[in-house]
């Protein structure tokens, strides 16, 4: 599995871009990434949005309230896991959605 080895940044793009440390567009944040990649990022990253900004709640365990650079240190620590197989599972699906297109 060559995503394996992307693996730890797909995770950190996800954390920047759930958390809004980052502006960035996700192809801006992780550039040189596979397109499935960077489309499993985004979509995973949506729903690690924190509920009700600015006051920043995680979206997977509800605590808080996090500064921007707090919850992504605490997606990253806390749910790093979660998020990886998470990733795993949208480019599994993403790839099955892109083979179906070509048959
Ligand atoms: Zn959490």
């Amino acid at each position: 599995m060559p995503y394996e080895v992307i693996m730890p940044r797909l995770v950190d793009c996800v954390a920047r871009i759930a958390s809004g440390i980052s502006k960035k567009a996700p192809s801006e944040e992780c550039p040189s990434l596979p397109k499935i990649a960077v489309e499993a990022v985004e979509l995973v990253a949506s729903r690690l949005a924190p509920q009700s900004a600015p006051a920043l709640y995680c979206a997977l365990c509800y605590k808080g309230p996090y500064t921007r650079k707090g919850y992504y240190l605490h997606l990253k620590r806390v749910h790093g896991s979660e998020i990886k197989e998470e990733i795993s599972r949208e480019i599994k699906r993403l790839e099955q959605v892109y083979r179906g297109h070509l048959e």
